[in-house]
């Protein structure tokens, strides 16, 4: 079998760069060695497409709690104890992306990213109205910390100079734009909110685009799990099956197995795997409707419809996707402290891990070799960005040689 572009990965990053080829006119077929679409990192993500915030996560904070992070002491994360050179190298890179201005720009050069991404969501659904529990509620940042809040405020102030949505608000106004956080509003700082942030379940976005896209001709191999991957001048897909195919060019799109697809072919790509986890519960008697982050415990709250997803943990240089019932129990605990009332917290629900393909700095790697481009790296912010890098791969690939 052949088309004009193999694309290797169906999460978000995969699917939408299908789509991106596929208006460009370009047959393509979507390779994954899930059984359907969305079904790795993308598929119970925190579900927030976090359009006007893109911190980085190297960040001066984050290096304020690594004596924590070290000792095991701080639930929001784990680092693996590992001494092979490619992962004590990603680490010295990560930390050095933590000093102020690194951080600053890496999060700035987030931001593009995903405003670009927002505009293009507002065209796809002009193009393709698809239902995948998409609705814009805006952003909340919880703060309890006053001086990590007075530096939000601040940041807050120079995006809306550069006319983005967003104001920092006190507990009193915070429980204005949203009543469920009535009960904790005495333990906050303030909040930031952004009016024009979104929420939407990118498992179901997969698999809704993915059947629009069928209807338009598009190929998919679900079950073909890709062992090796031929350079040349048509890249050819080695599956464990025992099976080849063929394009005139490669996209790989597939999250964090992605660097090791690649270095036989020479091309390293720094990306560490962070596993996060994520419950899926019924809305409590006091859930959100705007989506929540709270900053300090490293959680997200995001309605989904008829259900409240909850995210967060950080797992640096863990590969399996596996759910660890001792983090998920810690999610529940940090969640249940941060918002008691948001989720009915005493249903087991769906307990669900996923791999962050992090880079150092946080930032997405798009680029092409010869017929082979990647669309790799997108962090904790895949969803959010997917869309803009897919754009960006699109184009490399019609580029002429
Ligand atoms: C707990 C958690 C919460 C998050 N919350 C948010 C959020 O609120 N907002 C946000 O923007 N982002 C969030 N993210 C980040 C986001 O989920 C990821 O950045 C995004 O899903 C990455 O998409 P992807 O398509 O690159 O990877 P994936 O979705 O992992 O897709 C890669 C695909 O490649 C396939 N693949 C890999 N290797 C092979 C192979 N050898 N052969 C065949 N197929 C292969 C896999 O099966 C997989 O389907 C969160 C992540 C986690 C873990």
């Amino acid at each position: 079998m052949t088309a004009d572009v193999l694309v290797l990965g169906a999460g978000v990053v995969g699917v939408a760069t299908a789509e991106a080829l596929m208006r460009r006119g370009l047959s393509v077929m979507l390779v994954d060695r899930a059984s359907g679409p969305g079904e790795g990192a993308s598929f119970a993500n925190g579900g927030q497409l976090s359009y006007s915030y893109t911190d980085a996560l190297a960040s001066p904070s984050l290096l304020k709690r690594l004596p924590g992070i070290l000792a095991a002491t701080d639930p929001a994360f784990r680092v693996a104890r590992r001494f092979d050179p490619d992962y004590l190298r990603w680490c010295l890179a990560f930390f050095a992306q933590g000093r102020a201005g690194r951080f600053a720009a890496n999060s700035l050069a987030g931001l593009t990213l995903a405003l670009r991404s927002r505009a293009l969501m507002e065209e796809l659904l002009a193009r393709t109205p698809i239902d995948f529990a998409h609705a814009v509620p805006g952003k909340l940042l919880l703060h309890e910390d006053a001086g990590a809040f007075r530096a939000a405020s601040a940041i807050a102030a120079a995006k809306r100079e550069s006319g983005i949505e967003v104001r920092a608000l006190n507990p009193g106004e915070a429980v204005e734009v949203e009543p469920a956080l009535a009960a904790i509003a005495s333990r906050l700082a303030g909040a930031i909110f952004s009016p024009g942030d979104a929420v939407g379940d990118p498992h179901l976005f997969c698999a809704r685009l993915v059947e629009q896209l069928e209807s338009q001709g598009l190929q998919t191999r679900f079950g073909a799990t890709v062992d090796r991957i031929e350079p040349g001048n048509q890249p050819v897909l080695r599956l464990s099956s025992g099976g080849r195919l063929r394009g005139q060019q490669l996209v790989i799109a597939a999250g964090p197995q992605a660097a090791a697809l690649l270095r036989p072919l020479g091309w390293q790509v720094p990306i560490m795997p962070v596993r996060g986890h994520s419950l899926t519960l019924p809305p409590g008697p006091s859930a959100p409707r705007v989506s929540i982050t709270d900053v300090g415990r490293k959680l997200v709250f995001c309605r989904l419809g008829d259900r409240m997803r909850i995210a967060g943990l950080a797992d640096v240089g863990f590969n399996s996707n596996a759910a660890d019932p001792v983090r998920v129990a810690a999610l529940r605990a940090a969640a249940h402290e941060s918002l008691p009332d948001a989720a009915d917290y005493a249903v087991t629900g769906p307990l669900w891990a996923g791999l962050r393909p992090v880079t150092p700095d946080s930032l997405p790697i798009v680029a092409r070799r010869g017929a082979i481009t990647v669309n790799v790296g997108h962090g904790g912010l895949g969803w959010t960005y997917a869309l803009a890098t897919a754009e960006q791969a699109a184009m490399l690939v019609v580029q002429e040689r």
